[in-house]
């Protein structure tokens, strides 16, 4: 699976909510098939990715907040001392995004100017 590496935060605090109906079943889709095969290889990428594969907002496969998404990106990676191109099984991934993020005051550095921020600050992690 390919995964920007914010995504490796988004898919830990999913609840049903979504830009619209089809990204909204496919990001139902991506968070089970990661529940039931934790140890899914994950390729971090700088571009979209498999969930922006199904979202409004991906314009001709380029998001249409790049500056934004790149910047919460950047603070992902750095927060997990990753580079884009690495590959690491999502338990792994999720495991070290709750440890050196969710538990730490980088979350609200990396993610407080995200529109969803409210509702992931108040939503437990529903990957364990
Ligand atoms: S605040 Fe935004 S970027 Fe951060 S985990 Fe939630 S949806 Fe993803
Ligand atoms: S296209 Fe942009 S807004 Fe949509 S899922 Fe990808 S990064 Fe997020």
């Amino acid at each position: 699976m390919n995964l920007r590496p914010h995504h490796a935060l988004c898919i830990q605090k999913f609840t049903g909510h979504g830009y619209d109906e089809k990204f909204t079943a496919h990001m139902t889709g991506t968070v089970k098939v990661l529940r039931d095969r934790p140890e899914t290889p994950v390729e971090l990428v700088s571009g979209c990715d498999d969930l922006c594969a199904a979202c409004p907002n991906n314009i001709r496969g380029s998001c249409s907040t790049p500056e934004k998404v790149e910047a919460t990106d950047a603070g992902v990676l750095s927060a997990l001392s990753l580079s884009a191109g690495d590959v690491l099984p999502w338990d792994r991934l999720s495991e070290r995004a709750r440890r050196e993020i969710f538990g730490t005051e980088k979350f609200p550095e990396i993610c407080a100017s995200c529109e969803w921020y409210n509702l992931c600050r108040d939503t437990d992690t529903n990957i364990l």
